[in-house]
Formats: C-alpha cells, structure tokens, sequence
C-alpha cells in the first residue's frame, strides 16, 4: 500500500466504512424481528378464545386450546417438560376415545408424543407441522404396566420398530395388535391421514387381509419409526383453516410405496446445515390472525383449560347436552364468558359443538 495515498482514500474509507456499518445496523435489524418460534414457543398457555384454527398444519396457530390430562386411565404423555399436550377440543377429544378403544381391542394404553404447544405456531425443535392444535403423536410402544414416573417419560426410550438400513420393519417387534391400533385411528371419520415409516406402510399394505380400505390414510413418510402421527381435518367453526389435499382413493401400495425402497428417498441431504421453514417463519409469514393468537391473554390457569370431557368426574358435572336446533345452543354460549364457553367440558361421546368466533 501506497502511504502517500492514503490522505486521498480517507474520504473513501469513512464512506466505505459508514456503508458497513449500514449493512450491519439492517442486519441486525432483520435478525432482530423476531421467530415465530420464539414467540410461539414462549407462551405456556392458550389464548382465551373459542376453539379454532388458522392457516396451514405447518404454517399457523390455533385459539381454545386445551391440554390432555398428563395421565388418564387409559393413556400417558410423554416428555411432560415440552408442553407440547395442547390441541383443538376435538383433538384432544379423539385421543382419549383412540386410548379407550385402543383398550378394548388389546393395546395396554396409549402413550402420546408431542401434540401442539398451547398456542400452536412452529417450534423451537421437531416438527414442521403440529402447528394448529390437529396433529398429534402417538408412540408405538405400548404403554407399560406399571405407571411411568414424570421422570422416566422425559427418559424412557422408544422402541424403532424399522431396520435403519433395509427399511423393513422388525419381525420380532410387530404384532397384531400394532396393526389393530392403526386402523382403530384410521377408522375414525375425522381422521384423514396417519403417518408411518415407509417401513410400516409396507407390513401394513403385505399383511392386512379383509377391509383394506383404510390403508389410504395410512401415508408413508420419513421417520415416524417409532410413533405414528394422527391428522384431522379442519374442524367446524374454523373458516380460516386451509384443508390439505385429499389423499388417493387407493391403498398406496403400489407404485408410490416402492418409491420408498429404492435409494432416492434416502440420499444423504446436500445441505444438512441450511435453515428449515421453522427456523425462518416470522409472525409476517404467518396467517394475520396469528398475531393476536400469540399475544393474546393467557388463560386463567392450567386447570382451567385442561380436558376433562372424557374423565367420569367431568362427564358427572355436565349438565345434560341441549338436543335442539343449533342456535339454541350458540346463544346460550353467547352468553357466557369468552373462557367459560371455550373450555366448557365436552361430553365424552363428542366432538365439541362448532362455537362461532364472537364478531365473526
Ligand atoms: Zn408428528
């Protein structure tokens, strides 16, 4: 470098250097808006609202969330520390009555994974969708005899019921009774899609004799080789609830299975380090009305929005459903505190009545 020079490049080095410092201010100034993840992830109850859900399983939020019991007779939640046991009324609903007839046809009890955070919204870790209180995992270890303390749910490990390197499912690890509980959670009506590992798509779509009809919900995907995972549609009372695409009236054993067995779905990623979708969402990326679910008041306490609508003790408070016209029951609710209609128990046969959203 020229030192006679430098006198004339001061000018330029200020100007270069303010140019820098520009640069850096915007940056951080984008890296300063902050993740819905972040947001999403902070909160530790719902909003108080009625039940309802806004945008896309993997781009959204959700209203009148209402958290699964940590124990019931007849099921246990998993990894407890995540907070993840919150989902839309008839959810939350369906897994009680999945864990009820999973044990009338055999299975020990459920034990369940991750459903949404109370919120819903992306999350720091896992997951792309669960993100509007209507997914849920279920683990496809049976629940064991003796109860789990909150200690083993955080520690206890899964067992993969898939051979990591053939991608065919453990022989000895597979029973009928895994089968009965798919299609137990596929008969339900609301249901319409069950993720497996490609794994279980097979054994499944080699051994189910009989009514094969509800194998089209069974969809294979990566992972999920140790717990399925339960989809239901958009449920009455959410118009801005974006629907997925129905899945092929066919068993999905054919063609598109075999794809899974070849060596495409498994090729090393190219770039393992790039951000995914979760970790770049903001709240500008979500539904608008997501910015209100996020910031809205917090419940006024778990109990308050914990689901007791299967337990006996909740089904003995209820008072006796109304059976007549709809609007009967609407204006009743109407009347209500916003709180009190949301978490209203359910009776145990149903889903929740769709409640419209007040100024709706
Ligand atoms: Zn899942």
């Amino acid at each position: 470098m020229n030192l006679r020079s430098l006198p004339d490049r001061k000018p330029f080095l200020t100007a270069a250097l303010a140019l820098v410092a520009l640069a850096a201010l915007a940056a951080v100034a984008i890296s300063a808006e902050p993740r819905a993840k972040e947001l999403f992830g902070a909160r530790k109850l719902p909003a108080v609202a009625p039940a309802q859900s806004f945008g896309f399983y993997s781009k959204g939020c959700f209203t009148g969330g209402v958290a699964l019991p940590m124990d019931g007779p007849t099921w246990e939640v998993m990894r407890p520390s995540r907070n993840r046991r919150w989902g839309h009324p008839a959810m939350i609903a369906l897994i009680e009555k999945l864990s009820r007839d999973a044990v009338a046809d055999g299975w020990p009890g459920l034990l369940v994974g991750d459903v949404s955070q109370p919120r819903g919204g992306p999350m720091m870790t896992g997951h792309a969708s669960h993100q509007i209180g209507l997914d849920a995992d279920i683990w496809l270890t049976p629940m064991p005899r003796r109860p789990l303390t909150m200690a083993q749910r955080e520690s206890m490990s899964a067992t993969l019921m898939v051979d990591e390197k053939t991608h065919l499912v453990k022989d000895a690890l597979w029973t009928p009774q895994h089968t009965r509980l798919l299609k137990r959670a596929a008969s339900y009506p609301e249901v319409e899609r069950i993720l497996v590992n490609p794994g279980i798509k097979k054994k499944l779509c080699d051994t189910v004799t009989g009514d094969r009809s509800w194998l089209r919900k069974i969809r294979p995907f990566w992972g999920h080789d140790y717990h399925f995972h339960m989809r239901i549609g958009c449920q009455p009372g959410s118009p801005f609830c974006k629907a997925q695409e129905t899945t092929p009236d066919d068993d999905g054993c054919g063609k598109p299975l075999a794809w899974w067995f070849t060596e495409e779905p498994w090729r090393p990623n190219k770039n393992p380090d790039a951000p995914k979708a979760r970790d770049l969402l903001t709240m500008a990326n979500l539904p608008k009305q997501c910015l209100d679910v996020v910031n809205a008041p917090d419940a006024p306490s778990l109990e308050a929005v914990t689901y007791h609508g299967g337990s006996a003790a909740a089904v003995a408070v209820a008072e006796p459903q109304p059976t007549g016209p709809a609007e009967t029951i609407s204006s009743g609710n109407a009347a209500m505190p916003a709180a009190e209609s949301a978490f209203a128990p359910t009776p145990k046969i149903g889903i929740p009545l769709p409640r419209p959203r007040p100024g709706n």
